[in-house]
């Protein structure tokens, strides 16, 4: 029989298997509660006896990612992960302290098949997508090793969460589960770069989540150049799938905006961009392109004046912090590659 990946089990999940296994169900949540804290054995959870330990590692694994390398930001305090993943693949996340708490960012795919022309994580495409306990890793080590409580999650790291929907979908109960690290939905943002079908799906779930569109440009043409999902899903149809989102969850859309030099920072698409989250009574998040290797786009100079404008017409707007410069761990940084 080939093993089962326990830590993407939810309780009553793992409950209907200790019936067929001849077990009392309360093992189920004790189970459940040592994974969030990063048992990497069943021989870790003492109140379980022996037997009951070796019957479970007959029929689950227990993954966990292994630190290949941690790296400290000198200016903000920001850490940047690489796990090594039990076959071989690596992935980042990123753990951003504020004085609310600390947000961890987490990555939802091996590589990306997006293809944004200003995004590292694009690069070398796609490999495959991340179980939802390999998702659910980042939090937990990246927790366990900092010692702290993570209070926020952000799914901005590499990959698209939409393409990976199920196992994003699964992550997000087992994070939120009262029995495990109990994050609530209101504490985590899912970030897009706009697939309508899934968008509707997700917001059928209504979920009270944060959506984040990464919109980048507020006309199809530009937009299209920066992102080809765009020439499949064009951005009336995205942002509509936005509209329904906010009708049937009550929950704002937060539409990012990577300021590029000559390329979507100009006057009109200020005026274009704010029209657009008037009618989704959208939050805009601007972002200073942060470099990435062999790419010839550059920071916008126009980034004061285009926030200016938004605000003039009367937009939401806030300037994002960059935060991990010095170790490439903002926006866009984040890559699949391994440390030599
Ligand atoms: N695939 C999802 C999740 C990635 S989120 C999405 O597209 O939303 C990562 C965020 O950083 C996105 O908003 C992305 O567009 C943005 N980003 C990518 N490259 C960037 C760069 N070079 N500078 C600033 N932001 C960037």
């Amino acid at each position: 029989m080939e093993k089962a990946d326990i830590k993407s089990m939810l309780p009553g999940e793992i409950e209907a298997v200790l019936a067929e296994m001849g077990e009392p169900k309360f093992r189920a949540k004790q189970i459940f509660a040592w994974l969030a804290r990063g048992a990497r054995d069943f021989g870790e959870m003492t109140n379980l006896g022996k037997a009951l330990q070796e019957k479970l590692r007959e029929r689950f694994y227990i993954t966990f990612p292994e630190i290949q390398r941690k790296q400290v930001s000198k200016e903000d305090g920001t850490v940047k992960y690489l796990w090594k993943l039990m076959d071989g693949n690596a992935v980042e996340s990123v753990v951003m302290h504020y004085k609310h708490g600390s947000t961890v960012c987490v990555s939802s795919q091996v590589g990306c098949k997006m293809g944004c022309v200003f995004c590292a994580s694009a690069h070398g495409g796609w490999i495959r997508d991340l179980k939802a306990s390999e998702i659910l890793d980042q939090v937990i080590f990246a927790g366990l090793d900092l010692n702290i409580r993570i209070s926020n999650i952000v799914m901005m790291g590499i990959g698209e969460p939409l393409d990976n929907f199920e196992n994003v979908i699964r992550f997000l109960e087992l994070v939120n589960h009262p029995e495990g690290l109990g994050i609530g939905m209101r504490h985590i943002s899912v970030s897009t770069c706009g697939l309508p079908g899934m968008i509707d799906r997700l917001g059928e779930l209504n979920l009270q989540l944060t959506l984040s569109l990464s919109l980048h440009a507020p006309d199809s043409e530009t937009r299209s150049r920066l992102m080809p999902v765009n020439r499949r899903y064009p951005e009336e149809e995205v942002l509509k799938a936005c509209e329904r989102y906010f009708n049937t969850t009550g929950r704002r859309v937060s539409l990012e905006y990577a300021m590029i030099d000559g390329v979507n920072d100009s006057d009109w698409q200020a005026v274009k961009l704010a029209e657009a989250a008037r009618r989704l009574g959208a939050h805009i998040n601007l972002i200073p392109l942060n470099d990435v290797e062999n790419s010839p786009l550059r920071p916008s100079r126009n980034l004061k004046r285009f926030a200016s404008i938004l605000e003039a017409a009367g937009a939401n707007v806030t300037v994002r912090r960059r935060l991990g410069g010095d170790i490439e761990a903002a926006c866009g940084q984040l890559r699949k590659k391994a440390a030599h």
